[in-house]
């Protein structure tokens, strides 16, 4: 099935706000394996989306709208199709009785009735989270699906309802399993490289690998009669990806770099502490942000010059030590304040003056561990032109998860 996505709405046009629903409905069909081979993004303007619905309508079976459903005058979605498609609108009975609920009375704005009209003999989407029933419609030709464009009620009705109705309709008797795998330390083209034979031969698990904010993701999936059998296809594919790329793998399904040393650690009832200078605290922030083992994590300092760490750790003499074996102090002195099992230090990009101006760039990272033994490496940034804050929490949180899983160090992997 060839599907084509339509997002509508002057101001994705104007790139005041940015079309976040077209790659999440993009990936979610090419997950059940629905094939999209153009995007289009239309203004609020009747004749320009009757348009790119025409062009739809040549190039796939299913055309998909996102936007429009609204209360205002420039939701026009709805009406636009009715007239291409000269079917009636009719009233939705639950979601008008949803909008009656809602607002507390019988005399609901036109509005709102706008927002509870469907077309006639199409099917509403459910739309749990806000007031625009979604559509499906088909005719002897193509499948309709219109939808609201927030993107909460988006993404909830594509995965709630558009989803499971494609499966029902494309699966027949085979469904569909997938398996989301994380990777962490090698770019998206090595392991797109090393994954090269499974890629091009790939049949049944189907390979496919993205990049997102520095983690990759491997997403493997499988068709099959049951969701036993689609699980030993995974199986066998998972392994054979983890043959190739198994040193870089840390969790499933988006799990945090960093928590999967947590919830090693929460199982210890061990606890980590975390001192940062010259970093925009970018570390803290990652760790401490919808935190999910507050008795992990007891927390941290970020300081904004070495003097300050050096003043508030109490620390003399410091002139003759190295950038390291100043992170080395800074993780044994934040241990002994925190009072925890393990300590991390990590001064970062800004100290100027403790580069070596001729060879790298550097930052330093020093974790130390239950028995005092402490480990330090440098995270080298002299190729990225503007080292962010969050490649170097994830470089950290990696050198942390490492240490605490007594894996190989991310260098010898390499
Ligand atoms: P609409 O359903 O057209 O009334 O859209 C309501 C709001 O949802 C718009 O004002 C946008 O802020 C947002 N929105 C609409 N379409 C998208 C999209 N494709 N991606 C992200 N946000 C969107
Ligand atoms: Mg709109």
């Amino acid at each position: 099935m060839k599907a084509e996505i339509i997002t509508s709405g002057t101001e994705l046009l104007l790139g005041e706000v940015v079309d976040t629903n077209t790659p999440y409905l993009a990936r979610e069909l090419a997950a059940i394996g629905v094939n999209v081979y153009h995007h289009t993004t239309v203004g609020d303007n009747p004749k320009r989306l009757l348009r790119a619905i025409q062009i739809a309508e040549d190039r796939a079976d299913m055309v998909i709208v996102s936007g429009g459903l609204g209360p205002t005058q420039d939701d026009i979605t709805k009406a636009i199709l009715a007239e291409h498609l000269q079917v009636e609108l009719v009233v939705d009975p639950m979601s008008l009785q949803k909008a009656k609920t809602r607002y507390n009375t019988d005399e609901i704005s036109k509005g709102n009735y706008q927002q509870a009209l469907i077309l006639d003999d199409s099917t509403p989407l459910q739309n749990d989270v806000g007031m625009a029933a979604g559509i499906y419609k088909e005719t002897s030709t193509h499948t309709y699906v219109l939808l609201p464009g927030p993107p909460n009620e988006f993404e909830y009705m594509v995965s709630n309802y558009l989803l499971p109705k494609l499966v029902e309709v494309i699966g027949e008797e085979e469904i569909l399993r997938s398996r989301n795998m994380n990777f962490y330390g090698l770019p998206e083209a090595k392991v797109a490289e090393r994954l090269d034979d499974l890629i091009q031969n790939q049949t049944n698990p189907t390979v496919a690998v993205y990049a997102k904010n520095g983690i990759i993701d491997v997403r493997v999936t499988a068709s099959g009669p049951t969701s036993a059998a689609c699980e030993t296809l995974l199986d066998a594919k998972e392994e054979e990806v983890l043959a190739r790329v198994g040193d870089y793998f840390f969790s499933y399904n988006q799990t945090r770099l960093h928590e999967s040393a947590f919830s090693e650690l929460a199982t210890e009832e061990a606890t980590i502490a975390l001192a940062e200078v010259l970093t925009d605290g970018a570390t803290t922030d990652y760790w401490s942000r919808a935190l999910e083992y507050p008795d992990v994590f007891k927390g941290g300092n970020v300081f904004t010059a070495l003097e300050h760490a050096h003043t508030f750790y109490q620390m003399k003499d410091v002139e003759d030590l190295s950038p390291a074996a100043q992170a080395e102090h800074f993780a044994k002195a934040a241990k002994k304040l925190y009072q925890t099992d393990y300590s991390v230090a990590v001064i970062g990009w800004g100290p100027e003056d403790l580069q070596d101006a001729a060879q790298e760039r550097v930052a330093w990272m020093s974790i130390s561990l239950p028995n005092d033994e402490i480990i330090t490496q440098t995270v080298d940034y002299s190729r990225s032109q503007n080292p962010a804050r969050w490649i170097l929490s994830l470089r950290v949180s990696d050198f942390v998860r490492r240490a605490v899983l007594g894996l190989p160090d991310l260098r010898n992997v390499e």
